[in-house]
């Protein structure tokens, strides 16, 4: 364990998202460690209650809601304590940014991660990525960006965060390739032919991670492992074919790395976010943690497979985007994001989310070097293609 002196000072955390999953394990894990972590500030989109809550307790410096119309209420109910109160994603883009914040945790939901965490990384933050979205949409930018800037990545997502560990004391030129461990998701064993009367409920019910809805959705489709293989792209700096994907059911590899000696690393490990996201803001050093361990007793084989690219089309869709490059990865994401969001709301069936986004990227318009504001032209594009695409239904 790493020996911190007294005389330091906790880190402080920008939590940008943290109502959700991610924001709630990590304000767990700053709970847990009061001595070397401090929040900043919180950021939420629209879950008021939660965010008042959180604010009350923590004390931090600021806080945001994204909707403009809850700012009355989050600022009415912290008005007896020190803590500023802002909204819209503006306000968020400009905490991300602030010279007083150590560490941002970016773990808002979707395509609107972007603005905040590019703005994160233009000012040379240090950045705990959980928005996976943010790489997937605009890596190429991302990537630009982080160059010019002295600002670094530490990812969060339980697949990156693994491939760090396994890379960190490594030379650079030792990597030959990756392999992301994916569960399989609740339709793993499940005939192709069956998906198309698959639920909601069946759908939301995954086997070994407890996450938010939109990334439960993505894992049963598998177009999460086709955005992690995106993002590890771009967070690594690999060739497509330097990633491979393999199905682990048990989830207790979170992926490995293959070195040019024929050498394996794998990072292993019970499936709970609390184990990244505190490493994300340990990181170089590595400090307790009170969570279970885990047990060989009960954990007595680990078994993988190799993904089904016909049943769970969304695999083969993402890596033909990454393939074409330019714009192609922000239309499957948007496209996705809707057809997510339809297939909630009961209007489209499991196999047409695929559909949708098959045909989002036939039509929308092809962009081979994108600027950040071809990457906003191209989501509203895609937007209205895959929302037109689902209106006949
Ligand atoms: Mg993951």
């Amino acid at each position: 364990m790493a020996h911190f002196s007294n005389q330091s000072a906790p880190k402080r955390i920008a939590v940008l998202g943290s109502t959700g999953s991610i924001g709630t394990q990590a304000l767990e894990v700053i709970d847990t460690h009061p001595d070397l972590f401090e929040v900043y500030a919180l950021t939420a989109n629209n879950n008021v209650a939660l965010l008042i809550q959180q604010a009350i307790y923590f004390q931090p410096a600021m806080v945001a809601i994204a909707n403009d119309a809850h700012f009355f209420t989050v600022k009415e109910a912290l008005r007896e304590y020190p803590i500023q109160v802002f909204s819209g994603m503006e306000s968020i883009a400009q905490i991300a940014a602030m010279d007083a914040i150590d560490i941002v945790l970016t773990a808002m939901v979707g395509y609107s991660g972007l603005w905040p965490t590019l703005s994160a990384v233009e000012s040379g933050k240090t950045i705990a990525l959980a928005n996976k979205e943010t790489l997937v949409v605009a890596g190429e930018l991302m990537a630009e960006m982080l160059q010019k800037s002295h600002a670094s990545i530490i990812p969060v997502d339980s697949e990156h965060s693994a491939i760090f560990q396994c890379l960190t004391g490594e030379p650079e030129q030792a990597l030959e390739k990756i392999i992301l461990t994916a569960s399989g998701g609740p339709f793993r064993t499940k005939p192709k032919e069956q998906l198309t009367r698959v639920t909601k409920a069946e759908a939301l019910r995954h086997p070994n991670w407890k996450m938010g809805a939109k990334i439960t959705i993505d894992s049963a489709t598998m177009m999460n492992k086709g955005f992690e293989v995106i993002e590890a792209r771009w967070l690594f700096g690999l060739k497509p074919e330097q990633i491979d994907v393999v199905i682990h059911p048990e989830s207790i590899i979170h992926s490995m790395v293959q070195f040019v000696d024929g050498t394996l690393k794998a990072q292993m490990g019970l499936p709970d976010m609390r184990l990244p996201i505190q490493y994300a803001f340990s990181f170089p050093n590595r400090i307790h943690s009170p969570w279970p361990r885990l047990d060989f007793a009960t954990c007595t084989s680990l078994t993988f497979e190799q993904p089904d690219t016909e049943k769970f089309r969304n695999l083969a869709l993402a890596f033909d985007a990454l393939k074409r490059e330019g714009n192609a990865p922000c239309i499957l994401n948007a496209a996705n994001e809707v057809a997510v969001e339809a297939f909630l709301n009961d209007q489209i069936s499991f196999v047409q989310i695929s559909d949708a986004i098959e045909v989002t990227l036939q039509k929308a318009s092809f962009v081979i070097h994108p600027t950040y504001d071809d990457f906003v032209a191209t989501d509203q594009e895609a937007r209205i293609i895959a929302k037109e695409y689902i209106s006949k239904f």
